[in-house]
């Protein structure tokens, strides 16, 4: 599958040829800290299928056993954009938030559920607005998306 990608300013976009059964969601806390999110959602895919245009930043985060991973972001905007091997990169997880195809895109497995919050099964029956709250009080309104 065709798929297309940027960060917010539009500064670095991406193109590249996935796998949509590779979609995954990874509840590890360093995934949960660096993505400022509850979870974090991939799409592994070989760097020589992606065109990545626009430069990243990279920071390099090192694992406990030693593994070290650049974590790729725009300098400008924050964007996290893929996450890949430091010094010698195979794979780039592409962050699915800025794919435009990611509605298409459905999980097909989890890891690191030790670490995954307990609160997520319960997001089914909460009342979910088709747009923001208006902010502070959040109460049902319009405007302000939480961002
Ligand atoms: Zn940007
Ligand atoms: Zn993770």
């Amino acid at each position: 599958m065709q798929i297309t990608g940027q960060c917010h300013c539009g500064a670095i976009t991406f193109k590249a040829t996935v796998d949509p059964s590779k979609v995954l969601l990874c509840h590890c806390a360093d995934c949960q800290q660096i993505s400022g999110a509850p979870f974090r959602a991939v799409l592994p895919t070989p760097v020589e299928d992606v065109v990545v245009s626009g430069t990243a930043k990279h920071y390099v985060k090192v694992a406990e056993s030693g593994n070290r991973r650049a974590q790729a972001f725009c300098a400008d905007c924050g964007t996290q954009l893929y996450a890949t091997e430091a010094d010698a990169p195979k794979v780039l997880n592409l962050r699915l938030g800025c794919v435009n195809e990611r509605a298409e895109l459905v999980p097909q497995k989890q890891m690191w559920g030790v670490s995954a919050m307990p609160w997520l099964g319960q997001l089914q029956a909460l009342p979910l607005h088709a747009k923001g709250l208006a902010s502070p009080l959040m109460s049902p309104g319009v405007v302000s998306p939480a961002d």
